[in-house]
């Protein structure tokens, strides 16, 4: 009988760095520094560095800090927010419940993320804000994206919840992190995430003063000093215990990144040129950080295939099933029967398998072997 397999084994990434770890936990425990403090500013100047950018504002998770940024460039009820329709829910959510209206687009069939000419698209005179999200671990194309911006006076929140450690190349020869190009961008520090912590965690990142003095506030209850509150805000930090978990990880983040995208290559190796599996579309503008190894496979075959890998206790997920205006919750903000191409394709053939940083070669030619099977 082998070790079960899981989508991402933390276990074991935990157990290559716990005397560090424990240690830093204890250390939080005996201080009584629960919430922000030392070990939450020390982690927000290093992950600034980190990505090259001014200021890193630490929250309770990825969604607020989409909230957060959206919060903060200063949108009115009824503004147009263009977002992906093949994305996590979170993106939607938050424009929704800020009265904003989430504009869905269809995304390229080979990248999964949105492209300047379907922004361009959408474009109306209400439209206030793009949210790229750099979806799987590969950035969006973002000169177009910011090409868009630039033109019709849009701001830009980056949603790198997955991308977190990729880099983008600009065709001006500069290359950036992944949520550092546009106005905000935002992360989460979910367990599962490239860079993940021990609960719930997330942060927003930006070059501008004016904006991250306004972040800070509005995370804050909307205080610019103790019991002054200037905007409405809300109450989301980062905990100290997740902020010293988080400064050890961020110190392995790119070896996690490189292990992740070997397990990639080996995939891609196994995969290569099969007539019913398309491998992920790698980018020339961007490094992949494979949050996701995400294939594309017939749509008739794409559950039996998962069966067939369950059965062989290799798990699988479907990220995502449904496109977001197909969610009832968004159907209000959607014309009834429309229906989005490449979104569609992709919500009905795509299947992710496990990728992770403690991946041996045993394992992947397991797996791999597993999904070959099925196809005989
Ligand atoms: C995980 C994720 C979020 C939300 O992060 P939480 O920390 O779970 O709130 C937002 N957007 C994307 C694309 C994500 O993958």
């Amino acid at each position: 009988m082998q070790e079960p397999i899981h989508m991402v084994d933390l276990v074991k990434q935990y157990q290559h760095i716990q005397k560090e770890i424990d240690e830093a936990i204890l250390n939080v425990v005996r201080s009584s520094r629960y919430i922000k403090g030392p070990q939450v500013d020390a982690f927000e100047d290093e992950l600034a560095q980190y990505l090259d950018v001014k200021h890193v504002i630490s929250c309770a998770n990825g969604t607020d800090a989409l909230q957060i940024a959206l919060m903060a460039i200063g949108l009115k009820p009824g503004d147009e927010v263009i977002i992906p329709s093949f994305t996590y829910v979170a993106t939607a959510e938050v424009i929704g419940l800020l009265q904003f209206v989430p504009v869905m687009i269809d995304v390229d069939k080979d990248t999964f993320n949105v492209t300047g000419e379907l922004i361009e698209a959408a474009i109306t005179d209400k439209t206030r804000a793009i949210v790229p999200v750099h979806l799987f671990g590969q950035s969006a194309p973002m000169d177009e994206v910011m090409a868009v911006a630039r033109k019709h006076d849009l701001f830009v929140v980056e949603d790198n919840a997955q991308a977190i450690g990729a880099t983008y190349h600009s065709d001006s020869g500069k290359s950036a992190k992944t949520g550092t190009i546009g106005d905000i961008g935002c992360t989460s520090f979910f367990p599962s995430k490239n860079l993940g912590c021990f609960g719930d965690g997330g942060a927003l990142f930006t070059n501008d003063d004016v904006l991250a003095a306004k972040i800070r506030m509005i995370a804050n209850h909307g205080q610019s000093r103790q019991y002054y509150h200037d905007l409405l805000g809300v109450n989301s930090r980062l905990d100290a215990i997740q902020a010293a978990v988080l400064r050890i990880k961020l110190k392995h983040l790119d070896h996690y990144c490189g292990m992740r995208a070997r397990a990639a290559d080996s995939y891609d190796d196994m995969f290569y040129d099969h007539r019913h599996i398309i491998t992920p579309y790698r980018v020339d503008y961007s490094t992949h950080v494979f949050h996701q190894y995400t294939l594309q496979v017939p749509p008739a075959d794409r559950d039996s295939l998962r069966e067939h890998l369950a059965a062989l206790d290799i798990p699988s997920m479907i990220y995502y099933p449904v496109p977001l205006y197909k969610q009832k919750a968004y159907t209000p903000y959607w014309e009834a029967g429309k229906e989005l191409e490449n979104t569609e394709t992709l919500c009905a053939s795509v299947i992710s398998i496990p990728v992770h940083t403690e991946m041996n070669k045993k394992l992947l030619d397991y797996i791999g072997e597993g999904v070959l099977s099925y196809f005989g």
